[in-house]
């Protein structure tokens, strides 16, 4: 029986980034015709994306930095504060809309339509600050679907788990000093990798202190670190945290043909991490995951590493 739901919509190709830019339409594209020729979409049930109405988007962003993104692509401005985010006059409507399939997909799982859920959707969003577009994201998907589940579901504890190479710098910075949602990153640092934030020492402020959680992977280093990173620090982290729903920040930058990253992740690594992830998700949420694709530029690998990500998701295997 079909459990696992799928969003995708052909408007998240209407954000254009220009010939050069790695946060391509081509991305999504390679994915959904991976699906459609593997025969994994038909495994899938359709969840229809619409625009995330503002209140959601305010529940993280400030409302005067939303308005200045509406009014940059409105204008036809070709980048929004700094050269990474190139935007076109649609890519406000579509990061709306990219909000809005995380939040339909989290109303597929609460109705029990579906079990879990994955979001093919762009702009991804985990370095989107409260006032501050970065890299390539311009609101943050995966924070806004937390505050949603806590504020229409009353889900108390949301555990974040982000396995893109890059610290979710915005993801930490709008849960840090909050308990009740735990922010756990495992991602390349130092050396050239983006953003910078996310070493061992960060984790949280205020009464947060205690729910961050940081992994620093060193450049150069693959599926050995990964593993005992995610068995050391992640899995004791949700452990003791107890989620009653987890988000995920699935990034597929880490692999070692991804150019993005100096990680060399190999495809039965990445099985790895979704497989303990998975046991983690079995135990605590009752199977309620939603899984929200961040990065991944290899327009090669990415839709391998998309398609048994999501074959695992349907049989929620676990070894
Ligand atoms: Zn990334």
């Amino acid at each position: 029986m079909k459990k696992t739901g799928f969003v995708y919509d052909e408007r998240y190709l209407l954000h254009e980034t220009g010939q050069a830019h790695p946060e391509s339409p081509e991305r999504l594209k390679a994915i959904y015709d991976h699906l459609v020729e593997t025969g994994t979409l038909e495994k899938l049930i359709r969840i229809k994306a619409e625009p995330a109405k503002q209140r959601w988007i305010e529940a993280v962003h400030n409302i005067h930095y939303i308005m200045r993104f509406d009014e940059a692509c409105v204008c036809g401005m070709g980048e929004f504060n700094h050269p990474d985010n190139v935007i076109c006059r649609e890519s406000s409507e579509v990061a709306y809309l990219a909000v809005g399939g995380v939040l339909k997909a989290i109303d597929s799982v609460m109705s029990g339509r579906v079990e879990r859920a994955f979001c093919a959707i762009r702009p991804p969003g985990h370095h989107a600050e409260v006032d501050k577009p970065m890299g390539f994201c311009y609101f943050n998907n995966v924070a806004i679907g937390a505050r949603y589940l806590q504020q229409q579901y009353g889900i108390e504890k949301v555990a974040i788990i982000d396995f893109d190479v890059h610290h979710g710098n915005g993801t930490q910075h709008i849960f840090e000093e909050d308990p009740t949602v735990l922010y756990y990153s495992i991602h390349e640092h130092p050396s050239f990798a983006y953003p910078g934030t996310g070493r061992e020492f960060e984790s949280g402020g205020g009464n947060g202190v205690g729910f961050t959680k940081n992994s620093p992977v060193l450049p150069g280093r693959g599926d050995e670190e990964y593993r005992r990173l995610i068995m050391q620090d992640m899995v004791p982290a949700v452990k003791s945290f107890k989620p009653d729903f987890i988000l995920l920040s699935a990034g597929f930058d880490a692999h070692i043909d991804d150019l993005m990253s100096g990680t060399n992740l190999t495809t039965d690594g990445y099985d790895f991490v979704s497989q303990v992830i998975l046991n983690l998700v079995n135990r605590y949420t009752d199977g309620k995951v939603v899984s929200v694709l961040e990065g991944g530029y290899n327009l090669e690998m990415l839709p391998l590493l998309v398609g048994n990500h999501i074959e695992m998701l349907c049989e929620l295997r676990t070894f």
